[in-house]
């Protein structure tokens, strides 16, 4: 389990951890959407198992973003007189979209591995 999670934050195969899941590293923040292996370069593992599987991946990315409003929105609090300060919202804004080519290549590979046993 703990392999799983370091696998997966390394951008590796959930098949046989070695070759990589995406051409750049998950914190290579490059312009453009991220270019995904189709294969596993090492062991051929195929990663999008049917055409829309990574529809789903969707829902993870919203989730993601979800849960980095709120941490935001804790961090940048105190610094705020009052508790509840309309100014946050452009500081959430644009974290989520710097953010956002992270957020969609971890939710594909968080996607990945919950279905990594599931056909074969
Ligand atoms: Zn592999």
């Amino acid at each position: 389990m703990k392999n799983n999670i370091l696998n997966l934050f390394s951008n590796k195969c959930p098949n046989c951890s070695k070759g990589t899941i995406f051409k750049n590293g998950l914190l290579n923040l490059g312009f453009g959407f991220p270019q995904m292996h189709k294969n596993c370069p090492n062991c051929n593992f195929k990663f999008e198992k049917e055409p829309g599987f990574f529809f789903g991946a969707m829902f993870v990315n919203y989730a993601l973003g979800c849960a980095e409003a709120l941490i935001i929105y804790f961090i940048a609090t105190p610094f705020f007189d009052k508790t509840f300060d309309l100014r946050i919202f452009p500081i959430i804004g644009v974290t989520i979209l710097t953010l956002s080519i992270f957020n969609i290549k971890l939710s594909r590979l968080i996607w990945i591995y919950i279905f990594k046993n599931y056909s074969k």
